[in-house]
């Protein structure tokens, strides 16, 4: 087990050093709520497998779970509908285009290559809503909050949701031209609503750091001791993290930091590192393929210090 003084002081010489990188990078601003984000938040948090949630840096920002909530989905889907019906839909093999690419469906017209992709996601919440009807939100938000501990439960930031909703024209793209080809068997727009609702569910780096350990603890969350997902479940999600997590910088990344991870736009990154812990980031400012530039550093020097590389 960890020593947890050490990690502590760990996590703050780390969040001291890569706070001074939130100045590179540019905060996404295509979902214009990201934008009024403050660029120089930076939080830290990780959670050990004994249930301790140690945290540094700006430790109550809050911010919008973007695509790293499609962790959350696809532990929920497999779940609920199991490996085949989930695999049916999506493939689980890595991006080698931006994560909101239309062209690599089009000259495939085939199914999107992962579930952490935009287009694989906006899929896998179809197949959600068609399949649980109108109560998915809360079923996937009570699944959420029990992932992360969070005792309070986790909500849609509605904001960030209506902004994202009313700027979709990317993703209403990619949903209606999978609709056109049959990628994508369910009703567009409510794909797409549960899609950015999902994507504008609040949380903390604490919230991300347990979610991370429940899936580094085999599915168990180690702060409340319930199981939320099976072994098998928790090695799906993990093992598609150390492949496809970082868009189409997942390789580079594999090599930098080695753990299994998965980012998203508002600057996050969560990490599930298999019988070791759960580490969350977050700053804003986002380098070229889409990642934050502080949170890499700052999870690449932990795997470091912490011998974490495992992939
Ligand atoms: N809601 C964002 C989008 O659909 C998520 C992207 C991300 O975080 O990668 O564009």
């Amino acid at each position: 087990m960890e020593n947890k003084q050490e990690l502590q002081s760990l996590l703050d010489r780390t969040a001291a050093v890569c706070r001074s990188l939130t100045g590179s990078g540019r905060q996404a601003t295509y979902i214009p709520e990201l934008a009024t984000v403050d660029p120089s938040l930076f939080a830290l948090s990780a959670v050990t497998l004994d249930g301790a949630v140690l945290s540094s840096g700006d430790i109550g920002a809050r911010f919008s779970m973007q695509s790293m909530s499609k962790v959350m989905s696809l532990s929920f889907a497999l779940e609920r509908l199991g490996y085949d019906e989930v695999f049916s839909h999506v493939g689980m093999e890595p991006c080698s285009e931006p994560f909101n690419s239309i062209m690599k469906l089009e000259m495939t017209s085939d199914t999107p290559l992962n579930p952490f992709i935009n287009s694989g996601s906006i899929i896998m919440a179809g197949l959600l809503a068609e399949r649980l009807g109108s109560g998915v939100i809360d079923e996937m938000l009570d699944f959420a909050s029990r992932m992360t501990g969070n005792k309070s439960g986790l909500a849609v930031n509605e904001r960030v949701y209506r902004s994202e909703s009313s700027t979709a024209d990317r993703n209403r793209a990619l949903a209606y031209f999978m609709h056109s080809s049959g990628a994508l068997s369910f009703e567009v727009e409510k794909s797409l609503d549960l899609y950015f609702r999902l994507c504008s569910i609040e949380v903390g780096t604490d919230d991300l750091a347990v979610m991370g350990a429940t899936l580094a603890n085999a599915g168990k969350n180690p702060l409340t001791k319930e199981t939320i997902v099976s072994v098998d479940t928790s090695y799906t999600v993990i093992g598609i993290m150390s492949v496809c997590g970082l868009y189409d910088e997942s390789g580079w990344f594999a090599v930098k930091a080695g753990v299994p991870a998965k980012s998203g736009v508002s600057g996050g990154i969560v990490c599930a590192v298999p019988g070791r812990m759960g580490l969350a980031v977050f700053s804003p400012p986002l380098g070229k393929g889409g990642n934050s530039v502080a949170g890499v550093e700052a999870v690449s020097r932990l795997s470091k210090e912490l011998k974490l590389r495992g992939i």
